[in-house]
């Protein structure tokens, strides 16, 4: 078999969603869209089951593959609905929505509704993707507060800028919505991973961990609460073959990468086609039985190659890790001019173990 797999490790994963409960004190919907950010929703959401107040996911397909696996918890779909339709398998499936748009008000407003939906009201308070304005906020939940298709109602609003505590823009959105909904009873939830960790005047009574629950952190920088996260994803594979090349000579496609001294090189079995970054740049750490290594020349789609020139004990069937527990993705995001959550989204091919 192929050496290439992902270690996912569940008891790591139910920590961190613990380690957001605590911070809080509060509830927690774990967010596990795409595919629990490439760990695998089915069996994330069954390793939270006893533990979770709920799961957000982005669109019902995520949500139904959920219930079809038998998770009875409150789902909340991120996106609430895109075809009027859904309206019937919402219900059908006991799902919680976010209403953000007047276009979902007209479906409701519209369809019969057998059973009151569970509704959170998006507020933009200023990212500006989805949301209603705070002038119009008010009158709408006032409207859906006194229709009879809806059971409850969540105040709710996303950060933009929640991973920069020295920006002020958390503060002006944390105003707008402690002021616009400032007269509206009921629940709130405003954070994602970034504000669960270093916004807790934030908070409310919803957090809604993504990242962090994967061990993550949402920051650029060393932070307190983040650093107690542990890592659940462990992308892991083995040398497949090693080889000798020159001084001056160039190693992979393009010839990206030449020899400036005799070297010993490493192929791994990863590639791009499994969800590593092709634009990972030559001296992106690797380790190599445990110990630092560097990327070397571009990554190909089902292999990459690393420098093993002063790594003599390593060689053909050392073990590799990409990223996990001694090399976090957040460092081999940077050399590859993105974030770990895309890292772990684009996890293709790869086998998944689950610890
Ligand atoms: N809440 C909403 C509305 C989101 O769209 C997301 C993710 O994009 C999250 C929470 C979780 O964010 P994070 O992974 O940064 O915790």
């Amino acid at each position: 078999m192929r050496p290439a797999h992902a270690l996912i490790d569940l008891g790591a994963l139910r920590h961190n969603y613990q380690l957001a409960k605590q911070l809080s004190g509060n509830k927690a919907l774990a967010v596990i869209k795409a595919n629990a950010y490439g760990h695998g929703a089915v069996r994330c959401a069954q390793a939270l089951c006893a533990s979770a107040d709920g799961f957000a996911v982005a669109c019902i397909e995520e949500a139904l593959l959920l219930r079809n696996a038998g998770i009875q918890q409150p789902i909340l779909l991120l996106e609430g609905w895109f075809d009027a339709a859904e309206l019937i398998l919402i219900q059908q499936y006991d799902l919680w929505v976010v209403i953000h748009h007047h276009g979902q008000l007209r479906d409701l407003a519209e369809i019969d509704i057998e059973r009151p939906l569970h509704v959170w009201l998006k507020l933009d308070t200023g990212m500006h993707r989805v949301g209603f304005k705070p002038e119009e906020y008010v009158g709408i939940w006032k409207a859906l507060q006194a229709s009879s298709k809806v059971a409850s109602l969540v105040k709710m609003t996303h950060f933009s800028r929640a991973d920069e505590p020295d920006c002020d823009t958390t503060q002006h959105q944390l105003l707008c919505f402690n002021e616009t909904t400032a007269h509206l009873d009921g629940p709130s939830s405003l954070c994602n991973s970034p504000g669960a960790l270093a916004w807790p005047q934030a908070h409310g009574d919803w957090l809604r961990p993504g990242i962090m629950l994967y061990g993550a952190s949402p920051f650029n920088f060393a932070q307190k609460s983040a650093a107690r996260l542990k890592p659940v994803m462990h992308l892991n594979s083995r040398i497949i073959a090693v080889h000798d090349v020159a001084s001056g000579e160039p190693v992979g496609y393009g010839a990206q990468f030449i020899a400036k001294r005799p070297t010993r090189i490493g192929v791994v079995a990863m590639g791009y086609a499994d969800g590593y970054p092709r634009h990972a740049k030559s001296g992106t750490p690797v380790l190599v039985d445990g110990q630092r290594a560097a990327l070397i020349g571009r990554v190909s789609m089902d292999m990459l190659t690393v420098d093993l020139t002063d790594l003599p004990a390593c060689g053909l069937g050392s073990a590799v890790q990409l990223w996990g527990d001694g090399l976090p993705a957040n460092e081999v995001a940077d050399w590859a001019d993105t974030i770990a959550y895309q890292l772990f989204c684009n996890l293709n091919r790869v086998p998944r173990h689950y610890l």
